[in-house]
């Protein structure tokens, strides 16, 4: 017997059509790539994506074809969000730091029909343009007044293609398993992976992230998203604050520590979300102005590892609540966060923090189990560490025309992390499985060297690599950057792992540099440090 309640769907557009209706009034505030701060409500957002929909539609797009977008996050990105997923299309999120060469593959892939860019990577579209042979179309995200000269085919202006329609349409309804959107895994090997996202997975992972163990999102938050909407979806926050008709404040292409402060500031935000570099470079702006964080309630922290120096310094110093959060592009991207369980108030504050700094546990919706290398599963123990795997209603199923990658025969997707889970669900990331160093036969996490080494008053980014060494098959190696004007040495940070870890985990030895290379989304790379150091001759060879 089947159940007599509305069969509605779970689609995209029906975040858009509440926040309209019940939270009309409510602001979405943004820093142009132009220059001005722009603001307007939901109501307004949802009229201008009603207008897209209708200009898309004189394009030629329809159901089904990919829309790419190369731009920050704001509020004409946000209407794509919405307009292009909600009419049915599926709306590609381009990461544009990626190289040019990596750019005109996923285009090709994925072919994209049109494109939509900001201001600011019009210059880099044409030079990729010529390699994407499936775009029939470039759209300028900006008004008449500021179009650029610009070499390509077929350039249209973003304000104008709305000014001409009139926002009268109805969303359509269709399967909520129909693809949404789509983004490409950054990886740091081999050509990016597709991942669609459905209409089902994006409105689930929105309402699983408003919920009160995951970011616990409401109406009377201002949420300011500092993860770029270029790179998983922006945590889905666009999603889950329409979902809870929270402000949204866009912090367009200012990411660095002063211009993050003002926003924060001016508009009230009470909750953010971004990697540890933003915070760093907030904390280093705040250190150096004195300022003070008001309404600031919040923090998630993810995508790197993030350091117990900067729990500390932002809960203790600045009263800000420090979430530590995981997740990928793979699945959508929310997998865990850490808050406390019922029957942890009594932790002391090294308690605590040992738990902090872990990534956190899952909510419904999310299973994670660790295996060893015959895929068998592992103890939960909080000791036992093997690769991750996880499955659940918004991870992926597949790699979009990749079939068969990345996942096992029983249906768990393996995420390539190294992780211990705890007796209570706590995920702890001890690796990449290509980064773990081998020695002796057993593995050193690098991402626990690296945390210890940012934790030393002189360390401004540090990066621990493995080296071949004759006896032990590798050892580590740290890489430093140091804070301006210091001048800390090899033994000083040597020593200071000391007590820290096991004695046999202690680097061998640390080299200097002026800057650590990093990928497209902030993180350290690896392979790019391992090939530099390949040669590298520890004083223990
Ligand atoms: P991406 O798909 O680009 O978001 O990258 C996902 C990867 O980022 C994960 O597989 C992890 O390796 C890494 N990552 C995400 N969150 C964390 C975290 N809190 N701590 C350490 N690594 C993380």
């Amino acid at each position: 017997m089947l159940g007599l309640m509305m069969d509605k769907p779970l689609l995209i557009s029906s975040l858009l059509d509440y926040a309209a209706r019940y939270h009309g009034g409510t602001e979405i505030v943004s820093r142009t790539v132009e220059g001005p701060i722009h603001r307007y409500t939901y109501s307004d957002a949802e009229l201008r994506a009603k207008k897209l929909a209708k200009a898309l539609q004189a394009l030629g797009v329809g159901e089904g074809d990919r829309v790419a977008t190369l731009a920050w996050n704001g509020f004409r990105h946000y209407e794509l969000y919405y307009g292009v997923s909600g009419m049915g299309a599926v709306c590609h999120m381009i990461n544009p730091r990626l190289f040019a060469r990596q750019i005109s593959y996923i285009m090709n892939h994925a072919e994209d029909m049109l494109v939509f860019v900001d201001l600011t990577f019009v210059s880099m579209l044409e030079d990729v343009a010529p390699e994407a042979g499936s775009v029939k179309g470039f759209v300028i995200m900006t008004d008449e007044a500021n179009m650029p000269e610009i070499s390509l085919p077929n350039v249209y202006c973003y304000e104008t293609l709305l000014d001409v329609q009139d926002g009268d349409y109805e969303w359509p309804q269709f399967d909520e398993m129909t693809a949404s959107s789509m983004c490409y895994s950054s990886g740091t090997t081999g050509n990016p992976k597709g991942v669609l996202y459905s209409h089902r997975s994006t409105v689930l992972h929105a309402w699983a992230s408003t919920t009160p163990d995951m970011l616990g999102l409401a109406a009377r938050d201002a949420v300011m998203p500092v993860v770029p909407m270029f790179h998983v979806n922006a945590w889905g926050l666009p999603y889950a604050s329409t979902m809870v008709g929270a402000k949204l404040v866009m912090p367009g292409a200012a990411m660095d520590g002063e211009s993050v402060y003002q926003l924060i500031d001016q508009e009230g935000v009470t909750f953010s979300a971004g990697v540890p570099t933003v915070w760093l470079g907030l904390l280093d702006y705040l250190e150096r102005s004195g300022k003070r964080l008001n309404s600031f309630e919040r923090c998630v922290i993810g995508g790197s590892a993030t350091p117990r120096a900067m729990i500390v310094k932002l809960q203790e110093e600045y009263g800000v609540n420090v979430l530590h959060a995981w997740g990928m592009t793979e699945m959508s991207p929310l997998g865990t966060v850490n808050w406390p369980k019922h029957g942890m108030e009594d932790e002391t504050d090294a308690e605590r923090l040992d738990r902090e700094v872990k990534q956190g546990r899952p909510c419904y919706g999310v299973n994670l189990k660790i295996v060893n290398d015959a895929n068998e599963s592992l103890p939960e123990d909080g000791e036992a560490f093997g690769e991750l795997k996880a499955r659940g209603f918004w991870v992926c199923s597949a790699y979009y025309r990749a079939e068969g990658e990345g996942h096992d025969a029983d249906g768990w997707f393996s995420t390539g992390d190294v992780s211990t889970i705890d007796a209570d669900g706590y995920m702890h990331m001890t690796d990449r499985s290509k980064d773990v160093i081998k020695s002796g036969g057993e593995w050193i996490s690098s991402i626990e060297l690296e945390n210890v080494a940012v934790g030393h008053p002189d360390v401004f980014e540090a990066a621990v690599v493995g080296v071949a060494h004759p006896k032990w098959d590798e050892r580590p190696l740290l890489v430093v950057v140091r804070n301006e004007g210091s001048n800390v040495t090899r033994e000083d940070l040597l020593a200071y792992y000391e007590g820290k870890v096991a004695k046999w985990w202690i680097p061998d030895d640390v080299t200097f540099v002026d800057e650590l290379p990093h990928t497209a989304t902030g993180k350290l790379l690896k392979m790019d440090l391992r090939d530099s150091f390949q040669d590298y001759k520890l004083p223990t060879a």
